[in-house]
């Protein structure tokens, strides 16, 4: 199915604190060992089986992490399976319950270099936009991605790489995954933000750490971003590539979220919505 995205959710949090119900959601599987496990649909976490322990990616906010757990177990997993617990990027709504599912699991955080200096000069700020929730404060992220590190774990091996312009160490992810019963080998990759509300003149001009370059970053770097090929793309927030259409019917058979054209019409639809709001 070509790429559809939607608005944004009008005051998530405040709905996840009063009303979780009207935008919870089961987990879904969305490729041959990913699942969508958040439980809500605002912002993503995935979790990704790797037959010798699970990965997940992002976290979101403490106000939701039950509905995290609460997938992980649905699944027929528990928390503790979790091995890696990687950060996209340094803002609230993707890491706001780091520090709990660290505490739950076990697991090393790992985050970019660039966020975490980011973070250490200016927490506050990554508690923007809006943050109602009750973030808990990172104590240590265990490890540190660069540019092109691999994360290897089982018969997964991501791939980061640094996307920088919603924040400066934004980083995406890329691995691959074998159909088993089409013997398929299909890349996936979830970017690591594209959100606009951090590349405007008006949050330049209140930030203290992110600056006009990179915006200009995010445009330099869009084409190469397009360019890789990817078979089935995830989005950090769901309205961003319309996901949930699909949830619970995913086969090995039927790949509801094969496509090919999606990922480089995403990255084009970003730079395109970046640039109106300049
Ligand atoms: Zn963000």
């Amino acid at each position: 199915m070509a790429f559809r995205c939607s608005k944004a959710l009008p005051h998530p949090v405040e709905t996840l604190v009063s009303e979780p119900w009207t935008i919870a959601v089961k987990p879904f599987q969305v490729s041959p060992q990913t699942y969508y496990v958040s439980g809500q649909k605002w912002v993503g976490a995935y979790l990704i089986d790797t037959g010798d322990g699970l990965i997940l990616i992002d976290t979101a906010i403490p106000e939701s992490d039950y509905l995290l757990v609460d997938s992980i177990y649905k699944l027929g997993y528990k928390p503790t399976d979790i091995k890696k617990i990687l950060i996209s990027h340094a803002h609230f709504d993707h890491m706001g319950a780091a520090m709990a599912m660290k505490q739950l699991t076990g697991a090393p955080l790992y985050i970019s270099k660039e966020d975490a200096a980011f973070i250490e000069a200016c927490e506050e700020e990554t508690y923007i936009p809006d943050s109602g929730s009750h973030v808990q404060h990172i104590d240590k992220f265990d490890y540190f991605y660069d540019d092109d590190t691999r994360i290897e774990l089982g018969n997964i091996s991501i791939r980061t790489m640094l996307t920088p312009g919603h924040t400066i160490g934004c980083t995406s992810f890329f691995w691959e995954e074998k159909n088993p019963v089409t013997g398929d080998v299909y890349t996936v990759a979830m970017h690591g933000g594209v959100g606009a509300n951090t590349m405007n003149d008006e949050y330049y001009s209140t930030s203290k750490y992110l600056t006009p370059d990179l915006r200009d970053r995010f445009f330099a770097d869009a084409d190469k971003v397009a360019g890789i090929h990817v078979d089935i793309a995830l989005p950090s927030h769901p309205n961003q590539i319309e996901i949930m259409d699909r949830a619970g019917t995913y086969t090995h058979e039927s790949q509801p979220y094969l496509d090919e054209t999606v990922w480089a019409d995403f990255v084009r639809e970003r730079v395109r919505q970046v640039k109106v709001l300049m």
